[in-house]
């Protein structure tokens, strides 16, 4: 066992003071969290000195490793400069024309300082552009944290928003739908049911369960279904945008939505956001337009500077095509060990997202349910123990990096061999 004396201690303290001693609910472990004193490349170092290979990665956004020095000169030069202006500056408007260029799904964007604020902005966007109220999002779908989208995942096929939080009045999220993700009948019923909804926004791939997969054809049926009935696709890429392909997911399985959510990776590390689209929905946001939309952080210069280098790294480096084939070669060496063990657990992952589910291979949030959530837990930490940090849920996707080495990789298949039974 690691020696977690410090960050007990620690724990105690910061309790007192933060919700479960943490800044956001993800990161509080029971029977308490590792604090980290410092990361570098593929590991992460916490206060009692025990250094882990690091697969959780912020949730994300350290795709090309911690403190990559790209990235931080590109930030020290622009601290050269000041960081923070409360004007506009160049940065971001070539930012937002490299982004579009990248995404041709997006004319026009704009930048605001995390994912959350995206999806809500991307929402307004479309029901203002629309005139309609109601959207429609997928069980078990993560949009962040606003009152719209912290709906409870019913177990019918198709189910109206009742609040998943306190805090959030009924009322706040009515308008609300839910339907089951690879199901494309449940959605035709849904989106047909009402001439109200404004969008479907959903995740092409479920990072926030899984990773859960798009059945094939699944996606494009959506995109189909959608435009029939005159309702916005909304693409939440925050995780899949820059990690599947350059492009996203929208590049990687060939559907074009109408609006589009980017975050994590495109800070390089720093807060971000960006929701963008079609210009005819865009222009309409404020102060173009009558949707409002506001930020004193959006289009931070650190966080901007950061977004250059990280595009500048990855299409220097090839990054998705070398990340591509490290992740089919993980999950291939992962599902020799779980067919060796004669488990029957399923590999699931596209492109540099990875993990084991305890159980059947999930469709969707309900099968995602019958997995053995305690069990991977218990899995969870004796990894921790083996120098191996995975987030510390089976809700959660394992991602790779480019700092990781095939020592790494060979040390964390050892660790599975040890840990899995
Ligand atoms: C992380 C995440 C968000 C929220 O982004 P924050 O920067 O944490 O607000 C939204 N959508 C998806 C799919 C995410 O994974």
């Amino acid at each position: 066992m690691v020696d977690l004396s410090k960050s007990k201690e620690m724990f105690e303290t910061a309790r007192k003071y933060l919700p479960g001693g943490v800044s956001s609910p993800v990161r509080a472990i029971k029977p308490y969290p590792f604090y980290t004193k410092e990361a570098s490349g593929s590991h992460i170092t916490d206060v009692d000195g025990n250094s882990y290979i690091d697969y959780c990665l912020a949730y994300g956004p350290a795709m090309l490793g911690h403190a990559n020095p790209v990235l931080r000169e590109a930030i020290e030069k622009q601290l050269d400069k000041g960081w923070i202006y409360g004007t506009p500056t160049e940065i971001e408007f070539s930012l937002a024309e490299r982004i579009a260029s990248i995404y041709p799904s997006i004319d026009m964007l704009r930048l605001v300082s995390t994912g959350t604020e995206a999806t809500m902005s991307a929402i307004r966007a479309a029901r203002g552009f629309t005139g309609k109220n109601k959207f429609i999002k997928i069980e078990g779908g993560f949009h962040g944290a606003h009152d719209a989208v912290l709906v409870k995942a019913g177990s019918g096929a198709s189910t109206h928003g009742k609040p998943d939080s306190l805090g959030i009045p009924e009322d706040f999220t009515k308008h609300t739908l839910q339907t089951p993700f690879n199901d494309i009948e449940a959605m035709a019923d849904l989106i047909t049911s009402s001439d109200d909804i404004a969008a479907v926004i959903l995740e092409p791939v479920m990072g926030n369960i899984g990773p859960v997969l798009p059945e094939e054809g699944y996606l494009q049926e959506v995109r189909k279904l959608t435009e029939e009935n005159d309702v916005l696709l909304i693409f939440d890429e925050v995780i899949t945008g820059f990690r599947l392909a350059m492009g996203g997911a929208q590049e990687y399985y060939g559907v074009t939505p109408d609006l589009t959510t980017l975050g994590k990776i495109i800070g390089g590390g720093l807060p971000i956001g960006v929701f963008g689209g079609k210009r005819e929905i865009i222009e309409m946001i404020s102060p173009s337009g009558s949707v409002y939309q506001a930020g004193t952080f959006s289009g931070h210069p650190l966080s901007v500077a950061a977004g250059h280098a990280t595009l500048d790294l990855m299409k220097e480096e090839n990054v998705h095509s070398k990340l591509n084939a490290t992740g089919d070669m993980v999950r291939s060496r992962l599902s020799e060990i779980v067919a060796d063990k004669k488990l029957d657990y399923t590999v699931s992952g596209v492109s540099s997202m990875f993990k084991i589910f305890f159980g059947d291979k999930p469709l969707n949030y309900q099968d995602v349910l019958k997995c053995d959530k305690e069990g991977y837990f218990q899995f969870f930490h004796k990894m921790l123990d083996a120098g191996v940090f995975l987030p510390p849920s089976q809700f959660e996707t394992n991602f790779l990096s480019t700092a990781h080495t095939e020592e790494d990789l060979e040390n964390t298949f050892e660790a599975y061999e040890q840990c899995l039974q």
